[in-house]
């Protein structure tokens, strides 16, 4: 049970983490480089520290939610010999390396290091829709799942530090380029005076109809056997890929995004597998490490 933690880092989404701890109950001391982001979290029962040092100085978890990976070392680095034997949880957004890194450098310390992804906006900390990602020290997770689960439902993926960042990354990847064809859409549909809004209820549904078919996608993947009689072929795509194209550039919208997609289906096509199905562009994006 943990009974006090400190919070290193307090803009929307570590102000959001400290108080969901403070709310059921915990003790919580905060710090911030701008101090006046802790007025609030004090007013409200935080102890405000006004240094690193002094912050770390209580005896429990530190949580770090902070810019990128730089301004983690910036503010743990000068107080780093103080942090021997302490855990520290990292929820600041980096790279997988990023994470292993600091994993490797927390351990040459005598720190126990648990790396976390949060898949959620500041307002959904605490709530049933609030995920969040963790790799690294198992027994860190153990020990604190009850800090951990003030937060949202936590998942702890291995000791590989960095495979919280891998699957936090990964999905983004997703919701950035949903994001991106949403925006393409609306402004194809908006050259016809269309609102994106009136766009936007249309197509929100049709998406969610469509991811049921990343299970089925997976599977493809997954035994990597892209012939079967059910998948849409790659010259298929081809032929819609080239009319989402011309009907983009014909109403004057940009088709940049459609060009990286357009050039995997097509690189697939130039190496004989034209009849293939489409999950096939996995191919071209597969690690070769
Ligand atoms: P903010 O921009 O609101 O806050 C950034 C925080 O980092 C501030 O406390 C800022 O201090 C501090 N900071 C930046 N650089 C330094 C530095 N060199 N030294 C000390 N402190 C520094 O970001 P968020 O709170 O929204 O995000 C924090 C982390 O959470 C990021 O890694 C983000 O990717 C991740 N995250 C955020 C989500 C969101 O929806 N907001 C969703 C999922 C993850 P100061 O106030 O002094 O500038």
């Amino acid at each position: 049970m943990t009974t006090s933690t400190t919070f290193l880092g307090l803009g929307a989404m570590g102000s959001a983490l400290a108080a969901a701890t403070l709310d059921a109950g915990d003790r919580v001391t905060v710090w911030n480089r701008s101090p006046e982001r802790a007025r609030d979290l004090g007013a409200r029962g935080a102890r405000v520290a006004g240094t690193v040092a002094e912050a770390v100085a209580d005896d429990g978890v530190i949580v770090a939610c902070l810019f990128d990976h730089r301004s983690v070392h910036d503010v743990l680095d000068p107080v780093i010999t103080r942090l021997s034997g302490r855990t520290v949880v990292n929820l600041t957004t980096s790279t997988p390396d990023e994470a292993r890194e600091l994993a490797t450098w927390a351990d040459k310390h005598g720190v126990t290091y648990l790396d976390g992804a949060i898949m959620a906006v500041p307002e959904m900390i605490g709530g049933p829709a609030s995920a969040l990602f963790y790799s690294g020290s198992e027994s860190a997770f153990t020990d604190h799942r009850d800090l951990l689960d003030r937060w949202g439902t936590s998942t702890w993926f291995g000791p590989d530090a960095g495979l919280a960042s891998l699957y936090d990354l990964a999905m983004l990847t997703g919701m950035y380029t949903m994001f991106a064809g949403f925006l393409h859409g609306a402004a194809m549909v908006g050259t016809a005076g269309v609102p994106a809004a009136e766009f936007a209820a249309r197509q929100a549904p049709f998406l969610a109809a469509m991811t049921e078919q990343l299970a089925e996608l997976a599977a493809t993947v997954d035994a990597r056997e892209y012939t079967g009689p059910d998948q849409q072929s790659l010259r298929f795509t081809d032929t819609a890929l080239s009319a989402l194209r011309r009907a983009s550039t014909d109403q004057g919208v940009a088709d940049d995004l459609l060009v990286p997609v357009h050039d995997l289906v097509r690189r697939q096509i130039a190496a004989g597998f034209g009849a293939h199905g489409t999950a096939r562009m996995f191919e071209g994006l597969r690690s070769s490490r």
